[in-house]
């Protein structure tokens, strides 16, 4: 059985179509540009060579039809009909409280996600775009959503709730909803896996660390608090993002004569590590020019490095204790200088770390030594295979 997953962004289309019987990636491809000049579809199959078809899509239906005909292209394409194809799962990213699992689409699950778009004015709507062009070209075939605040949906109330008027959570929704569960679903059973245990009896806390950066505590498989809230700004310092900051900050600004908007931009767009180190949003480059003696690139480090560990501090906290704890995503996979320096302060949890395992990449590996009293772990996440799992699942 074939799954085809598909992440829509405002002018971005990401796919990959999965063999479910074995798990195995069939093809993937991005296209970006959409609507604007410059379209560009990128189509790859293991074993074969890139294709790159280079021409306008206006919109992301006509970019879907090219993805359909590269998929069943005679010469590079992977099946020979859509037939092939039983079932697609869509990643969408606002599920509000609506949405505490993924859920197969029909017209009331269009509107409910339209109604939830409020709350992601960015991501929802491009996501529902994707949603309606592929039932209109595979109108037989069911399809799944997949929401990144799912998994989060069952944090209790101390955890959610934010302490401002009753009334602001019942007229406007407002409270903690949390992002990258698929990501923080799929490394904890990853983990259990790999611990040789039963994700029913662990305390893990996930350490999602890209660019988009947030943490998840997880009792027994269950979500009990996150880093991000009602937006992804919230909690750490990010790529480009400034995490938790003073709420006063932004009518101060306001003050000194920034309009909302442009407060918005400098949060969202020009602070984190960016924003401090003055130098990049890549971890890659700021941790290079730290090394070079950098003063603010190594404190911008330093921000990152230090608020990662003090919310594992707190997630201890939230579950009274820890059994294992997980760093996925671009640095969280690859950054051995970061998870080392994360890890220094943790020798209260009992946490050594294994130099030589600490020195591995791209697979699932514990890092930790044998006399550490908390497993660290490096998990690979893949997020599309979670998705293709939850498809496959409730297409069944
Ligand atoms: P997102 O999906 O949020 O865009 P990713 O999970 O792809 O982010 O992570 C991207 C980040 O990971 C970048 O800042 C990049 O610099 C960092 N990264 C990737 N490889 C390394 C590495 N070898 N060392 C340090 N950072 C790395």
């Amino acid at each position: 059985m074939n799954v085809l997953v598909i992440n829509c962004g405002s002018s971005s289309l990401k796919y990959q179509l999965l063999d479910m019987t074995t798990e195995e990636v069939l093809a993937k491809g991005l296209v970006e540009r959409i609507g604007i000049e410059g379209s560009v579809l990128v189509h790859e199959a293991p074993g074969q060579d890139k294709v790159k078809l280079e021409q306008p899509m206006k919109t992301h239906k006509e970019a879907l039809n090219l993805v359909m005909a590269a998929l069943v292209d005679p010469a590079h394409g992977v099946v020979k009909s859509l037939e092939e194809i039983s079932a697609v799962g869509h990643r969408a990213v606002h599920g509000a409280e609506t949405f505490s699992d993924s859920v197969v689409i029909d017209d009331a699950v269009i509107k409910s996600l339209e109604e939830c778009s409020e709350l992601a004015p960015l991501h929802n709507p491009a996501n529902l775009i994707g949603i309606n062009a592929c039932r209109e070209l595979l109108p037989n075939v069911p399809m799944v959503a997949v929401f990144d605040t799912a998994f989060h949906q069952t944090l209790p109330g101390e955890a959610f709730m934010y302490p401002l008027p009753y009334e602001l959570y019942e007229k406007f929704k407002i409270r903690k909803y949390g992002f990258h569960g698929t990501s923080h679903k799929f490394v904890s059973q990853a983990a259990a896996e790999l611990m040789g245990k039963k994700l029913e009896n662990l305390k893990l806390i996930s350490c999602h660390l890209g660019n988009g950066a947030s943490l998840c505590a997880i009792k027994n498989g269950k979500s009990v608090d996150t880093s991000m809230g009602l937006t992804p700004l919230a909690g750490l310092e990010m790529g480009t993002r400034c995490g938790d900051i003073d709420p006063a900050i932004i009518p101060f600004l306001v003050n000194k004569g920034y309009t909302v908007e442009e407060v918005d931009v400098l949060m969202n767009k020009k602070s984190g590590v960016l924003g401090v180190s003055g130098i990049s949003s890549d971890f890659r480059d700021v941790e290079g020019a730290a090394n070079n003696g950098n003063k603010r690139a190594q404190l911008a480090l330093d921000i990152f490095h230090y608020r990662v560990r003090t919310t594992i501090g707190a997630y201890v906290a939230a579950m009274d204790g820890v059994d294992g704890i997980i760093f996925t995503a671009g640095l969280g996979e690859n950054s051995t200088t970061s998870r080392a320096a994360i890890c220094g302060g943790l020798k209260y949890l009992g946490v050594s770390l294994d130099p030589v395992a600490n020195s591995k990449r791209g697979e699932a590996t514990i890092i930790s030594d044998k006399d550490s009293k908390t497993t660290v772990m490096v998990i690979p996440t893949n997020e599309e295979l979670m998705i293709a799992r939850d498809t496959l699942a409730l297409a069944k």
